[in-house]
């Protein structure tokens, strides 16, 4: 499986060092399209099937909207999205009030799908609002992508058992479990003997969670590839 980290800010990164939260995978699938990492997608000249979202805060799905201005004007097929309940209330307020953008939208508690070799199913997060976590399996490898949560998290800690790679969000040093996200410390002590890549990272504060996750937990960056 590719994995590209196309943003690994968190919501309160400034600037172009992180951009916000998505991740491609096998250049076909993303998981969630942040502010300004619509325009890091455009550079790499794809054109995903899908987009996959974990929740409604703006640092995880905003990016979307210049993205279909671009896909309508190139006449790129419809991007199909998946998503909790609300989205398509946003989208339809963006069409209202004059712009020329479609999709094809699939709302649900817990959004699942098939995409070519891919399943894509979700269970629910523990963030400060409603979230899922995806689990994307293509037949050979599976991968648990958090999303915004925080930890100790039972249906995720229940489901990291038969994956190859985790991608979790990590916020903060010490304690940020009252906005519902998840520091280093606890990654470090939850998951160090895990395969584990961190983003959702502020970029102001990414040396020090550098130097914590003591080279036992990969950090994730902008433009990292890998294949699992
Ligand atoms: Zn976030
Ligand atoms: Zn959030």
């Amino acid at each position: 499986m590719k994995i590209t980290f196309i943003g690994t800010g968190a919501g309160s990164s400034l600037g172009l060092k992180r951009v916000k939260s998505s991740i491609l995978i096998n250049d076909k699938v993303l998981l969630d399209l942040g502010p300004g990492a619509e325009l890091r997608l455009e550079d790499l000249r794809i054109h995903p099937k899908a987009l996959f979202i974990t929740h409604l805060h703006i640092d995880h799905f905003s990016g979307v909207f210049d993205y279909l201005v671009q896909r309508k004007i190139r006449q790129i097929p419809e991007l199909v999205i998946y998503s909790p309940k609300g989205f398509s209330e946003v989208l339809n307020i963006y069409t209202r009030i004059g712009n020329n953008i479609s999709a094809k939208i699939y709302e649900s508690d817990l959004p699942s799908g098939k995409i070519d070799e891919m399943e894509i199913y979700s269970i629910q997060a523990c963030h400060s609002i409603y979230a899922v976590s995806y689990i994307i399996s293509d037949g050979n490898t599976r991968v648990l992508y958090t999303g915004d949560t925080k930890e100790p998290c039972n249906a995720i800690l229940e489901n990291i058992k038969d994956v190859d790679l985790i991608i979790h969000e990590t916020t903060c040093v010490d304690d940020c479990s009252i906005w519902g996200h998840t520091s280093i410390k606890q990654i470090f002590e939850l998951f160090s003997n895990k395969r584990i890549f961190a983003t959702h990272i502020p970029a102001e504060i990414e040396e020090k969670i550098i130097s914590l996750a003591n080279n036992k937990i990969n950090i994730a960056f902008d433009g990292l590839s890998l294949n699992v």
